[in-house]
């Protein structure tokens, strides 16, 4: 049966293989068993029903909450050629009857439904007539009061199962709280052995939290290296999204607003544009995001503070449903904390007890110097097994260049003495900068020592010093007016009894090269961007056609593996991600003819070795590691390897990582060639992890004084490893 599940999703959806759990939770449902699924948005449950329902002889029906998701689904579906249909309040009398039509003639695979459709009597009735073999319930939180969003009609759903007693039962959901979780099981009565919970950590978003100094100069800088990508921006109040709306349209992006003071029209209309790609950026308060499953949403800003760790997850978790790197950078300030404070202070009782639990693990999560998985993780009650994810600001800070910044620190500490701790780093930046404003001049800072010694950064640089001196503890801010205070252990560098080290952070470089290795495909870094343009163009051409999403003609990643492998014919297109045999036959040669074309022009060939190599690869269902552990022992070099696969050393590393931990050996010899640290320093480290448990790279990092770089660690890692399993 799992073999008919595979075919479908190479040939009808064109993807080369599950994701975690997928494959387990069709094998159950096909068994017929009441099933609960638990996964993150983004994690591919939709599959779990779509392709069972492929297999079914009969109907599947699906409860939806959101016309705009049901619309969604059906929509992408029916580009697969897929008989599905929605019945809710949206359809006219024609269509509505249409679609009953299709239901009794038994055209339709898969039937979308809202709640209080399905306990309609007539809808009742109308199914009693059907062969239901799958009765699924998304989004299935809607059933517990517990949740956000309870619905009572979602209650009432165990009543309607008993229409169909032959029928399996799979519902789904991406609640992360216990609570609500065991709260479905209990209403539905389902056992522990047919749940499935997927981890909670989503791999390909980068975390980031930013001090809050100048917001708008942050979101600016941040959206300056982001043109063109779609991104969702969340502030606390209307009036902060007018405001902020008004800068971003100012400064010529391509923005809606969204908030509940909106005419619900205008507010569809906005969301509309975004879904469509007619607009890249959304700024809104948390009124927006139920509904939309947009997929290549790359990142999601928080200007303001959210309230709690649930609301931050969920809202991020609208960033790279796709599977793709996307980014989430929350500015963070005291103020915004008084803020929420302030609410609370106004709740009682239990209310005000949870409430403040709420902002005390959210901070957890704001204020540590670990790895930002580890807080959010452990708040949905999962523990993050890594120490260093590669993923945040944090595992970063920890692999980046640290700078020796005494020197400057002094400077800056001296011009705030002489300044008497009366002024924001703004104006400390100014005076070290020689600035001739008139605050300066009448204040008669231009002339006191300090005055104009600092011309050898930008100011940028220097607010961003303030900001590492506060967060080391070398000065205080003054929360009224930011005011910097000298702290003791800043005497102590000012009297040069202490030095600073650090890494001077910036809002708009989210995720350096190292995290790119790591965490991203070489398709992800090397596509071309002028042609993957010019393919959108078509695909939002043929979207708007059809009046569909672009994302239901083909996902960027489809897009992006046509910039990457240039193919140029339809059978080197049905490698590529995405590509079925319908929409291989639908648009196969509407995007053919731009790659050809672009091809000729610009003189670039097919990359038809890397596609032969993906082409084998699916067919015989190797992972890739398998196939770089076995030439790896076979007598290649990682130098070697890293060439024929096209990607980079680390990468080639991580395999052999992945290949080992499955239960093989690998040469040691091989492993230490790649390393460029001397014999010496090799046994150093090697001391070191036989007493450090060695999947704990932060410390042996910290253990080492910070002198090995983590890719030699990793390097040596894979070493020591190799050297014990034998
Ligand atoms: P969820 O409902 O869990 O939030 P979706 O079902 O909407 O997630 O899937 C998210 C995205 O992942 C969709 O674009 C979907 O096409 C894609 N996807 C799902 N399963 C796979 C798979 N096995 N291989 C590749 N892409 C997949
Ligand atoms: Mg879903
Ligand atoms: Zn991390």
């Amino acid at each position: 049966m799992i073999k008919e599940a595979r075919n479908k999703l190479n040939n009808v959806f064109g993807f080369e293989d599950f994701r975690p759990l997928q494959e387990d939770i069709i094998s159950n449902v096909m068994d017929e068993k009441d099933t609960l699924v638990i996964m993150p948005t983004g994690g591919g449950k939709s599959l779990c029903y779509q392709i069972p329902a492929l297999l079914f002889d009969g109907l599947t029906v699906v409860v939806s909450p959101l016309i705009s998701l049901m619309k969604d689904q059906v929509e992408q579906l029916q580009q697969y050629d897929i008989p599905a249909i929605y019945l809710n309040s949206s359809l006219t009398d024609q269509e509505y009857e249409h679609n009953i039509q299709r239901l009794k003639n038994k055209e339709i695979k898969l039937l979308y439904l809202a709640p209080e459709t399905l306990l309609m009597e007539r809808t009742r009735k109308l199914l009693a007539n059907q062969n239901v073999d799958l009765f699924t319930i998304d989004e299935a939180h809607c059933i517990s009061e517990w949740g956000h969003d309870f619905r009572p009609d979602y209650r009432e759903l165990t009543e309607v199962r008993k229409d169909f007693p032959g029928s399996t039962c799979l519902a789904l959901t991406a609640t992360a709280t216990p609570r609500v979780r065991q709260d479905i099981k209990d209403v539905l009565k389902f056992e522990e052995s047919d749940t499935f919970l997927a981890s909670f950590d989503r791999k390909n978003l980068f975390l980031k939290v930013a001090d809050k100094d100048d917001p708008l100069e942050q979101t600016l800088d941040f959206l300056y290296t982001r043109k063109k990508q779609s991104g969702i921006i969340y502030c606390f109040s209307r009036k902060q999204v007018e405001e902020l709306f008004v800068e971003l349209k100012k400064a010529g992006h391509s923005v809606k607003p969204y908030h509940a003071g909106l005419s619900k029209k205008l507010r569809n209309r906005n969301q509309e544009l975004f879904i469509r790609d007619d607009i890249s950026i959304i700024v809104a308060t948390i009124a927006f995001g139920m509904g939309i499953d947009k997929p290549n949403v790359r990142f999601v800003m928080h200007y303001d503070m959210p309230k709690n760790i649930e609301s931050y997850y969920q809202q991020i978790g609208r960033a790279g449903r796709d599977g793709l790197r996307s980014d989430c950078l929350l500015l963070y300030s005291r103020s915004d904390k008084q803020k929420i404070q302030y609410f609370i202070n106004q709740k009682e009782g239990k209310e005000k007890k949870v409430a403040e639990k709420h902002l005390k693990d959210l901070m957890k999560f704001l204020e540590t110097d670990e790895c930002r998985r580890v807080p959010l993780m452990k708040y949905f009650g999962e523990t993050y097994e890594k120490d260093d994810c590669g993923m945040c600001d944090n595992c970063l800070s920890v692999d980046a260049e640290v700078e020796d910044l005494t020197v400057q620190a002094q400077k800056m500490l001296s011009c705030i003495a002489r300044t008497n701790e009366e002024f924001d780093a703004y104006y400390i930046a100014d005076v070290l900068r020689g600035s001739t404003k008139e605050k300066v001049l009448s204040n008669g800072h231009d002339e006191i020592p300090t005055y104009d010694i600092g011309n050898e950064w930008a100011k940028e640089h220097w607010i961003l010093l303030a900001r590492l001196l506060v967060k080391q503890g070398y000065l205080s801010r003054e929360e009224q007016h930011g005011a910097l205070k000298i702290t003791d252990q800043g005497k102590a560098v000012l009297k040069g009894k202490e030095n600073v080290f650090g890494v001077l952070d910036r809002s708009d470089t989210v995720v350096d090269d190292e995290a790119i290795d790591r965490t991203s495909t070489d398709v992800e870094n090397n596509y071309n961007k002028d042609l993957f343009e010019q393919l959108k163009k078509k695909r939002k051409e043929l979207a708007d056609q059809q009046s569909v999403p672009p994302h239901a003609i083909f996902p960027d990643t489809t897009l992006m593996e046509m910039a990457y492998y240039f193919p140029q014919s339809k059978d080197n297109l049905i490698p590529i991600y995405g590509v079925g045999s319908v929409k291989l036959k639908k648009y196969g040669t509407d995007f053919l003819k731009i790659i050809n074309k672009y091809c000729r022009a610009n003189d670039v060939e097919e990359n038809t070795e890397l596609l032969e190599e993906k082409k084998e690869k699916q067919q015989e269902h190797g992972q890739p590691y398998e196939r770089i552990g076995k030439e790896y022992n076979a007598g290649k070099s990682i130098d070697h390897l890293a060439e024929q696969f096209g990607v980079k050393d680390v990468t080639i590393i991580k395999h052999l990582k992945k290949y080992l931990k499955e239960g093989n050996n690998i040469r040691p010899e091989g492993i230490v060639k790649a390393s460029s640290l001397s014999t010496r320093k090799r046994d150093e480290v090697l001391e070191v992890m036989d007493e450090v448990p060695t999947h704990m790279l932060r410390k042996v990092y910290t253990e080492l004084d910070k002198s090995v770089s983590y890719s030699e660690l990793r390097i040596i890692q894979l070493y020591h490893m190799a050297k014990n399993n034998k």
